[in-house]
């Protein structure tokens, strides 16, 4: 058995000892059967959360309303979720309810998809009811019971769907993928930071093209903050991704890129991204403009500093389908070339110009030192108070 299961078997054996059920579940499973690296580990019991609680010195309560305790054991922590039902689905969104049950096939029926409804023992055999390992063999995507119905419990499903065909490039099923369509519209009752979660995820998978277009062919796009008129522009930014060429950031700079701001001005905010980040997409949508009209220089890269500047080359060049090693290289060697990385790594300072220049502040100060850190930039001038002032004031 791999590692992160070895080590968490000995919490499945504990609960068991003390008279209850227990096996790993979820993705963790899910990813073991195809191979894939695997981050934590889900275990479900048929123990109540204040039965968890009793059995394992160290917890904390992470959503104990679903269930789900945090099991802290041998230097790891363990979530560990009670089996339960989804009692009644109010406003096609997650349950406001749950139930706890003793039986595991119960928990696995409530689960979104066949291949995300598989268990295994601590000895590493499975309980499979819906036919999970078979759909994962063959590569599909299919809801355990009834689409429509699962869909209409939780509409967000849809957007799970779309996601693990990122993730895996799997194909969806057929009635699977006709009730997505039928169901789109049911995403209008999902909360953006949950659309936010499953999109940001889709955008990064390897399989991003084949997602977009369930996306588009399924209408799903539509009920997403400010795609409604931007099909062509999701499948385009699909089209120049790359696995694992960008990360998160720089996959909405590139959407917001094939869009342009113009369209959309308001496209980052009502994603909800925080601030911070629609900053950091914004640098980079200007530092690949910069880049469209010009080859990377000095001053360039000290402008928008390394990051960025990767970034925005980066996009350049899959924009372009080129490849990116070369370009990524000659903006790491021009960056290393800087003979200073920031302003404050500059000799002088604006106090240091008011007493040369003997003059009131005023805008002046900032262009002087702008001047400045171009002609220390371009190797005009050297990095010391005496040659600055004497280039400035000859
Ligand atoms: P990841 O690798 O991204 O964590 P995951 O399959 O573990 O993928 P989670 O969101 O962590 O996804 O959920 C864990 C498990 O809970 C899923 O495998 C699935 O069985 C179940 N699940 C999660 N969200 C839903 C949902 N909206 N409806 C039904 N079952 C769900
Ligand atoms: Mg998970």
């Amino acid at each position: 058995m791999k590692p992160p299961f070895k080590k968490a078997a000995r919490v499945i054996e504990k609960i068991e000892q003390a008279g209850f059920e227990a096996y790993f579940v979820g993705g963790s499973v899910r990813d073991l059967l195809l191979g894939k690296e695997i981050n934590d580990v889900d275990i479900a019991t048929s123990a109540t959360p204040e039965e968890v609680k009793r059995i394992f010195p160290r917890t904390v309560d992470v959503g104990i309303e679903h269930g789900t305790v945090l099991v802290l054991e041998g230097g790891e922590s363990y979530e560990i979720t009670t089996f339960r039902t989804e009692g009644e689905y109010v406003d096609f969104r997650r349950p406001k309810e749950v139930s706890f049950v003793r039986s595991l096939t119960e928990d696995l029926k409530r689960r979104d998809f066949t291949i995300n409804a598989i268990a295994m023992t601590k000895e590493g055999e499975f309980v499979d009811p819906f036919g999970g390992k078979e759909d994962l063999e063959k590569g599909i995507l299919r809801t355990v019971g009834k689409p429509e119905e699962r869909f209409s419990e939780d509409a967000l499903r849809m957007l799970r769907a779309a996601r693990f065909v990122s993730q895996l490039g799997f194909a969806v099923e057929e009635n699977t993928y006709r009730a997505l369509k039928e169901s789109a519209p049911l995403l209008k009752h999902i909360a953006v930071e949950r659309k936010l979660a499953e999109f940001t995820k889709i955008m990064t998978g390897d399989h991003v093209k084949k997602a977009c277009e369930v996306l588009v062919s399924r209408d799903l796009y539509r009920y997403l903050p400010n795609m409604e008129a931007f099909p062509g522009q999701l499948l385009k930014a699909a089209e120049i991704l790359r696995p694992g060429a960008l990360d998160e950031t720089e996959v909405w700079a590139l959407l917001f890129l094939v869009i342009r701001k113009e369209n959309c001005p308001r496209f980052l905010k009502e994603w909800r991204l925080p601030t911070k980040k629609i900053k950091e997409i914004y640098q980079i949508y200007d530092a690949f403009h910069d880049r469209l009209s010009k080859e990377w220089d000095l001053y360039g890269v000290y402008t928008y500093g390394l990051e960025t500047s990767l970034s925005a080359e980066k996009i350049h060049s899959l924009w372009n389908g080129e490849e990116l090693d070369k370009p990524l290289a000659h903006v790491r060697e021009l960056y290393e070339k800087l003979p200073i990385k920031s302003r404050k790594e500059l000799q002088v300072n604006g106090n240091d110009l008011l007493l040369w220049k003997n003059k009131g502040g005023g805008k002046w100060v900032e262009e002087d030192l702008r001047r400045i850190e171009k002609a220390v930039i371009s190797g005009e001038v050297e990095n010391d108070k005496r040659s600055i002032k004497e280039w400035l004031m000859p």
